[in-house]
C-alpha cells in the first residue's frame, strides 16, 4: 500500500464506532489475523486483536491526512531525532480517536479487562529521557494541530537498557520491545536506501561537473529500511508518521564462503549490518564517543535526507524549490551531519554549485539546542570523521572557509573568536564540531526554556550569535496534555470536566477557569480524593513490584529523571539523612510524614550516577528499618524508569522535585507534567521551572536556592565548600555520615570519593544550595499541615498550567521557524 497518495481512489466506508460492532470487529481479528477462538485466547492475543482494530481505523484517518497533505502541496516538516521515547501507543491511539470508551464497553462484554491487556503492551523506549520524550510529545501536537509532519529515527531492536536493581545496585538488562511483534508498525521495502561508509572521493568523471562536484565510493554499504509508523491526533483530524529506520545488510549470507565451510564468516558482514540499529546509546547529555554512535547518525541522517528528497524531486520535479516545501528541524546535534549530507546530495547528486547548494541548506534546517553542558556539546575526532565519511569531511572544509570568511570579513572577531567559531575544534586533537556545524548550516537556532536561550547567546554560541543575531531563538518546552492529563489521570480529568466543561480538551489554557475552584470547599474534597486514589494505586503497584509498603496519606515526595550529578538527586538525599538525623534526635516535634520516591536510569558508564543509586538504596535501607522514624519517613527506589511509570507516579505526587543547579537543566518537561496534575514544585530558578513560576504565580510554587546569575558569581570569586559546609552542623553531620560508611558498614568506604568531591570542588553546588533546600522543604511541611492551603495551591498549579502544552509549542516552532499554516 502506497501511502503517498496519488489519485483518489474509492475508500472503504467509514467503520461503525459502537460497542457491539467493535467486540464483533476484535473477535474477527484475533479469528483471522491470529488464528484463534474466544477461548483460545491469551490476554497477549486480546491486545493484539485490540492494537488491529483501533489500527484500521487509525489507517483509514492515516491515508486521508497523506491525501491531503498530498493535494495541499504545501510545506511539510521533517523532525529529526535519534531518540522517539513514546512509550505505549493503544491507549493514547484509542483516546485520541475517540473511541476508549467503546473499547472499554466492547471488551467488558467479552469480559476482558482493558487494564490487564494494556499493560502488556511493550513500553517502546526509544529513548534516553527528557530529549525522546519531547520528540514524542512534538509528534502527538504536530499531527494534532495539523501540521503536515514526519519523523526520523532509528528502530532500535532493544531501546532503552532494562534497569533492574541488585543489592541496591543498577543493573542492566536488554530491552526486548519487539518480541512479540509490533503491531503499530508497517515495513515499507519499497522505500529502502542504500547508505555508505568510508572508502575514497574521486573527482567526478561528468565534463560538465562544476569544482565542488565530486564522486564519493563508499567501501562499504548497508540498506536502511523505513518502518512507519501512524501518529495520531487529538480527535483523529490528522495521522502524520513515524519513519524509523532499520540496517540491513545488503546481502543476508555469503553463499560461498557459506558453502566453503566458513559459516561464521559467511555471516558477519550481516551481523555487521544490524548490529548498527540494535541499542540506542544509552548516554543522557553526553556524547558517546564511540565509532557506532557516528555510524548511527549517519546512518539514519542518510536514510532520512534520501527519502526527503526524493519526495521532493517526485513531487515537484525542482530541487531548487526544496526549502519551500520542506522544513527540517535537528533535535539537537545528534543529525547535524544530515547538514553535510544534503550539501553532498545537491553537490554531487544534483550538479548545484555550492552557493546554491548553501543557500538552499541553510533555509531548509533549523536547529534545537537541548544542553550548554561542555562536556555534553558532540564533537568527533577528525581522523574518524574523515575515515568514516570521506566526502563529508572535504563538505565540511569547504563550508568553513567560507563561514571564516564571512566571520573576517565582518570585522567583528579577534583570532580567539575565529577559533571558537570554527567547525574544527583545533586545541589539541582536532575534532568537528557538531554544535557549530548544525548552527551554520540553519536559519533558526532554539533554545528551549527563556534562560536556556539567553544562557546559549552568553555562553555556547556567543561568537556565532554576534555573526548571525537574528538566528538564535526560543520555544519554551511543552508537554501533550492529552497523555500527561486525560490519560494517566482519570480521576482528575473527570473532576475537571465536571467543574467547568469539556472546552480545556481543545484548548488547556482554558484550564484557568479553574482557578474559580481552589478556594471551593467542596471541589477540594474532590480533588483530594483524586489525589488520595492515585497515591493508592501507586502504593498498590509498588507493594507488587518491590514488596514496598506505603502509607497513601503521607507527603509523596517525587524526583524521577535520569540519574546526573547536575540534576541533584545528592542533594534531595543529604537532606533526607539531614532529615532522618533530626527526626531522630527530636522525636517529640510534630513531623510530617513524608515518602521519598526516586526513580531513574544512570548512563552504564557513569559511575558517580550507578553510586547515587547505590546510596538512596542504602539510605532507604537504614531509613526503612529503623523504628525510630517508622510512619515518619520513607524511601524508596522504584527500579526501571520508563513512561509507563511516570504515568503512575506523575498523578499520585504531592511534591514535584525539580531541582537542578540554575543553568544547568536546559528546560525540563517532568516540571510541567508533575504541575499540571496537581503537585506543588520544590525547585530551583532553573530551565523552564523559571517561567511556570511566572505562569503558576510565585505564592504557588517554593523556590530556593542560588540564580544561574548567582551560580557563576560564585564559582568566578572562587567558591570554597569547605566553608560553607563549617556553617552548617546539619550538612556537616549528613556529610560525614555518609562519607564514614553510616549507611554503607558493608564496604564503609563506598561513598568516601563522592563526599569528598563536595568538600573539594562541589562543581554543582550541592553545599551552596543545602540551607537553602532544607529551609524551602520544612516550608513545604508548614504548608502541609494546612491542607486546604495546600490544595488552593494545588488547584491553581492545574489551572495555571496550560501554556505548557506543547500544541502552544508546536504553534511556535510552526509559524516562527518552518512558516506553515
Ligand atoms: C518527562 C520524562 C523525562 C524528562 O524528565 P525531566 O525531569 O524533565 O528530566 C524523562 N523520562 C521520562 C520517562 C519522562 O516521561
Amino acid at each position: 500500500m502506497n501511502l503517498e497518495g496519488k489519485a483518489p481512489l474509492p475508500m472503504p466506508a467509514p467503520r461503525q464506532v459502537d460497542p457491539q460492532a467493535l467486540a464483533h470487529e476484535i473477535v474477527e481479528r484475533l479469528t483471522y489475523r491470529i488464528g484463534k477462538n474466544a477461548t483460545a485466547a491469551k490476554p497477549h492475543d486480546w491486545l493484539h486483536a485490540v492494537i488491529l482494530s483501533i489500527r484500521d481505523r487509525v489507517i483509514d484517518a492515516w491515508i486521508k491526512s497523506t491525501q491531503k497533505t498530498y493535494e495541499e502541496q504545501g510545506r511539510r516538516v521533517y523532525y529529526l531525532s535519534l531518540e522517539f521515547l513514546i512509550g505505549r501507543l493503544m491507549r493514547d491511539a484509542a483516546s485520541n480517536m475517540e473511541m476508549l470508551d467503546d473499547v472499554q464497553a466492547a471488551l467488558d462484554s467479552l469480559g476482558v479487562d482493558l487494564d490487564i491487556i494494556a499493560e502488556l503492551e511493550p513500553d517502546a523506549a526509544l529513548g534516553n529521557g527528557g530529549l525522546g520524550r519531547l520528540a514524542a510529545c512534538f509528534m502527538e501536537s504536530m499531527a494534532t494541530v495539523d501540521v503536515p509532519a514526519y519523523g526520523y529515527g532509528i528502530r532500535y531492536v532493544n531501546g532503552m537498557f532494562r534497569q533492574e536493581i541488585s543489592e541496591g545496585w543498577q543493573v542492566e538488562l536488554p530491552e526486548t520491545w519487539l518480541a512479540h511483534g509490533n503491531p503499530w508498525e508497517f515495513e515499507r521495502r519499497e522505500a529502502s536506501y542504500e547508505i555508505g561508509f568510508g572508502g575514497r572521493v574521486d573527482p567526478s568523471e561528468d565534463e560538465n561537473a562544476s569544482l565542488h562536484q565530486m564522486r564519493w565510493r563508499p567501501a562499504e554499504r548497508v540498506i536502511a529500511t523505513p518502518y512507519d509508523t501512524p501518529i495520531v491526533g487529538w480527535r483523529g483530524g490528522r495521522v502524520n508518521t513515524l519513519r524509523l529506520w532499520e540496517a540491513q545488510p545488503i546481502d543476508p549470507i555469503l553463499l560461498d564462503r557459506f558453502n566453503a565451510g566458513d559459516h561464521l564468516g559467511a555471516l558477519a558482514e550481516s551481523n555487521r549490518a544490524e548490529a548498527l540499529t540494535r541499542v540506542l546509546y544509552p548516554a543522557d547529555s553526553s556524547p558517546a564517543g564511540q565509532e557506532l554512535r557516528l555510524r548511527q547518525e549517519y546512518f539514519f541522517s542518510s536514510a532520512s535526507l534520501q527519502d526527503i528528497v526524493r519526495r521532493h524531486v517526485q513531487y515537484f520535479r525542482d530541487i531548487h524549490t526544496l526549502p519551500e516545501k520542506a522544513a527540517i528541524q535537528l533535535n539537537d546535534t545528534h543529525p547535524a551531519v544530515a547538514v553535510a549530507e544534503l550539501m553532498r546530495i545537491l553537490l554531487d547528486d544534483h550538479g548545484l554549485d555550492f552557493d546554491e547548494a548553501w543557500d538552499i541548506t541553510r533555509r531548509t534546517f533549523s536547529y534545537t539546542n537541548h544542553t550548554l553542558l561542555p562536556e555534553a556539546l558532540e564533537s568527533w575526532p577528525v581522523p574518524l570523521f574523515e575515515r568514516l565519511l570521506p566526502r563529508h569531511m572535504q563538505i565540511v572544509y569547504a563550508i568553513n572557509s567560507r563561514l571564516l570568511g564571512e566571520a573576517r570579513r565582518s570585522g567583528k572577531f579577534d583570532d580567539h573568536a575565529i577559533g571558537t567559531i570554527s567547525l574544527i575544534d583545533e586545541g589539541g586533537e582536532r575534532r568537528v564540531r557538531m554544535g557549530n556545524l548544525a548552527f551554520a548550516g540553519s536559519h533558526s537556532i532554539n533554545g528551549v526554556s527563556a534562560l536556556h536561550t539567553d544562557l546559549m547567546k552568553q555562553t555556547v554560541f556567543a561568537d556565532l550569535h554576534r555573526l548571525y543575531p537574528a538566528r538564535i531563538n526560543n520555544k519554551t518546552n511543552g508537554v501533550t496534555f492529552r497523555r500527561w492529563l486525560m490519560q494517566c489521570n482519570h480521576g482528575l480529568f473527570e473532576l475537571i470536566r465536571e467543574a467547568i466543561g469539556d472546552r480545556f480538551m481543545d484548548d488547556p489554557e482554558a484550564l484557568r477557569e479553574l482557578d474559580r475552584f481552589a478556594a471551593d470547599s467542596a471541589f477540594q474534597d474532590k480533588f483530594a480524593a483524586v489525589k488520595h486514589a492515585n497515591k493508592a494505586a501507586l502504593s498498590n503497584l509498588l507493594r507488587q513490584r518491590v514488596n514496598a509498603r506505603i502509607d497513601p496519606s503521607a507527603l509523596f515526595d517525587i524526583q524521577i529523571k535520569r540519574i546526573h550529578e547536575y540534576k541533584r538527586q545528592f542533594l534531595n538525599i543529604i537532606e533526607a539523612v539531614s532529615l532522618y538525623d533530626q527526626i531522630r534526635s527530636h522525636p517529640e516535634k510534630d513531623w510530617v510524614p513524608r515518602v521519598k520516591l526516586f526513580g531513574g536510569k544512570a548512563a552504564s558508564s557513569y559511575h558517580n550516577a550507578k553510586l547515587i543509586i547505590k546510596l538512596a538504596n542504602d539510605v532507604a535501607r537504614a531509613v526503612n528499618h529503623d523504628p525510630a522514624v517508622q510512619g515518619l519517613l520513607k524511601i524508596q527506589f522504584v527500579p526501571n524508569y520508563n513512561v509507563s511509570m511516570a504515568e503512575m507516579m506523575i498523578p499520585a505526587a504531592d511534591l514535584s522535585e525539580q531541582i537542578s543547579t540554575a543553568g544547568m537543566e536546559a528546560s525540563g518537561t517532568g516540571n510541567m507534567k508533575f504541575a499540571v496534575n496537581g503537585a506543588l514544585t520544590i525547585g530551583t530558578l532553573d530551565g523552564a521551572n523559571v517561567e511556570m513560576r511566572d505562569h503558576v504565580g510565585e505564592e504557588n510554587i517554593v523556590i530556593f536556592g542560588l540564580t544561574a546569575a548567582q551560580v557563576n558569581e560564585r564559582r568566578a570569586k572562587g567558591y570554597d565548600p569547605r566553608e560553607v559546609i563549617a556553617q552548617s552542623r546539619e550538612l556537616a553531620q549528613a556529610l560525614a555520615a555518609i562519607s564514614s560508611g553510616v549507611f554503607s558498614p558493608d564496604d564503609p568506604t563506598r561513598y568516601k570519593d563522592l563526599v569528598q568531591g563536595i568538600y573539594d570542588h562541589d562543581w554543582f553546588m550541592v553545599a551552596a544550595d543545602f540551607e537553602s533546600y532544607s529551609s524551602a522543604q520544612r516550608r513545604v511541611d508548614a504548608l502541609w499541615q494546612e491542607p486546604s492551603r495546600w490544595i488552593e495551591m494545588a488547584v491553581h498549579n492545574v489551572a495555571r498550567m496550560g501554556w505548557f502544552s506543547s500544541d502552544r509549542t508546536i504553534r511556535e516552532y510552526a509559524a516562527d521557524i518552518w512558516k506553515v499554516p
